[in-house]
């Protein structure tokens, strides 16, 4: 296999907190190089659930985290807390708590991959080598790139976006304001985690405004840089008729490029003429441009053109060196970026990285199982599940394209329930087993496209 030394591990400078050891530039003394038998780059969803298996594998001190945040956020969540139904409290536990306690955790960013010498360098300057690494640094939010976004997120209390723990707590309060006037939710020209998620609080918003008696005033516009409401037919279908009934305007093709605050507009670019819109708005929520962060992205050698890692889509192992894999919202593997397709992707990588560390073949294939629960209003969701080729691979026996109390109850409360305890802790891959179960093992539960 290329590439793959054993190191002897020397774990100076070890601080034990609570659960897992942490090292940070304040604790590490020196700037020494250790070595584990695997190195997981971020502690989100992917990094957190992938360390917890391994450590239940390899045991104490053989499994280092290298992730520099204080804070774990459970981000679906982030839908319901945008529309006023849970609290922002509920999304976030510290990354100590999460983490598993066999693991090292380095409180840092890795700033330099050097895959040739299976070293990573921290923001710190810690060299680190690794046997094994499984990269999941998720996706970069990239506000910055629409000119006025930042300054209106900052500044004005009517533009909000759902997808940063600093901005989401404004997104109810900015709902309860509008009382006319245009009410603007985006969709950006790159690829985003949760491609439902723009509209998930646009449908919730709009319930909001109908309940409260504004909704003859206030026009709700859905302007997306896709052609399509959704990239499953069968779901589209369905979305189609919820904004058709509900007197919601989708414009296709516009990608917002500027947020004019002073002035309360939006500018888009039509994608297909190039001409410019302008809109004013009561109301902007908006999705950032999104790609994998630069830190990844500046390492030509593992990533794709777009710059994500790029990985086998059957096996999620690297295609240049194979004893790197990659899970969740910045490898290559052509789904929908969701923690849904994290837990299955965590399936497959404990299985062929384990069989790999023991010089077995791999045999497990990711089929790009990703969900997304469209939650339509307070009480009513449609529980999108598919894979690689868009083919509906649904749960349950039932038609998931209905509008359902109980897929609402699944996505509200039942799922993070799971995520905080069963996922985090390395024991979900992802519903494949009970739909397998549910039809008797008849059937894997795909929808062939017609
Ligand atoms: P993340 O969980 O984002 O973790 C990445 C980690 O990497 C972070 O902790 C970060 O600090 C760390 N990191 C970044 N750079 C570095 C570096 N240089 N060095 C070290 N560490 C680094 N998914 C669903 O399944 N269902 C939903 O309903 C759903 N709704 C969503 C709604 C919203 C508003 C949002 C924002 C997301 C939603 N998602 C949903 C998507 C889901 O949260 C992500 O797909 C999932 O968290 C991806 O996991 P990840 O591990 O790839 O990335």
């Amino acid at each position: 296999m290329q590439g793959v030394r054993v190191f002897v591990q020397h774990n100076r400078g070890a601080c034990i907190i609570n659960t897992c050891r942490m090292f940070s530039t304040t604790h590490h003394r020196a700037a020494d190089q250790r070595s584990y038998k695997l190195v997981v780059v971020g502690g989100g969803t992917g990094g957190c659930s992938t360390a917890a298996r391994f450590c239940h594998q390899l045991g104490k001190g053989k499994v280092a985290v290298i992730e520099p945040s204080e804070t774990h956020y459970y981000q679906p969540l982030w839908t319901l807390v945008g529309g006023g139904i849970k609290t922002f409290k509920e999304t976030v536990r510290s990354m100590k708590d999460v983490l598993p306690k066999e693991c090292d955790w380095i409180k840092a960013k890795v700033t330099n991959f050097d895959p040739d010498n299976n070293t990573v360098v921290t923001s710190d300057g810690q060299k680190i080598k690794y046997d094994f690494m499984v990269v999941s640094m998720g996706m970069q939010l990239n506000f910055d790139q629409i000119p006025g976004a930042l300054e209106a997120l900052k500044n004005d209390p009517q533009v909000v976006s759902n997808y940063a723990p600093w901005t989401v707590e404004k997104t109810f309060p900015a709902i309860r304001n509008t009382r006319d006037g245009n009410a603007i939710f985006t969709f950006p020209n790159t690829p985003i985690k949760c491609a439902g998620a723009p509209q998930k609080i646009m449908y919730l918003a709009e319930e909001h405004f109908r309940k409260n008696g504004v909704r003859d005033k206030v026009t709700v516009l859905y302007n997306t840089a896709l052609g399509v409401i959704f990239g499953v037919k069968k779901y589209a279908e369905r979305l189609m008729k919820v904004v058709e009934k509900r007197h919601i305007k989708v414009n296709y093709r516009r990608n917002l490029i500027e947020v004019k605050s002073n002035k309360k507009e939006a500018v888009f670019e039509n994608l297909d003429t190039g001409e410019k819109e302008t809109f004013t708005y009561s109301m902007l929520h908006l999705t950032p441009p999104m790609s994998a962060p630069d830190e990844l992205r500046q390492c030509k050698k593992l990533v794709n053109e777009a710059g994500y890692l790029e990985v086998n889509n059957d096996t999620l192992q690297s295609t240049r060196y194979p004893n790197i894999f990659s899970i969740g919202d910045c490898n290559s593997a052509p789904t929908s970026k969701t923690a849904a397709a994290v837990a299955s992707q965590g399936g497959v990588v404990m299985k062929n990285l384990g069989a790999l560390m023991n010089g077995k073949p791999m045999l497990k294939k990711y089929d790009g199982y990703t969900s997304c629960p469209l939650i339509t209003s307070r009480g009513r969701c449609i529980l999108a599940e598919f894979d690689y080729n868009g083919n509906p691979l649904e749960t349950f026996p039932i038609d998931q394209g209905k509008e359902r109390w109980s897929m609402y109850h699944l996505k509200a409360d039942v799922l993070p329930f799971m995520y905080w305890n069963a996922m985090l802790t390395g024991h979900w891959n992802g519903p494949g087993f009970f739909r397998k179960a549910i039809r008797l093992g008849l059937s894997d539960g795909s929808i062939k496209k017609s």
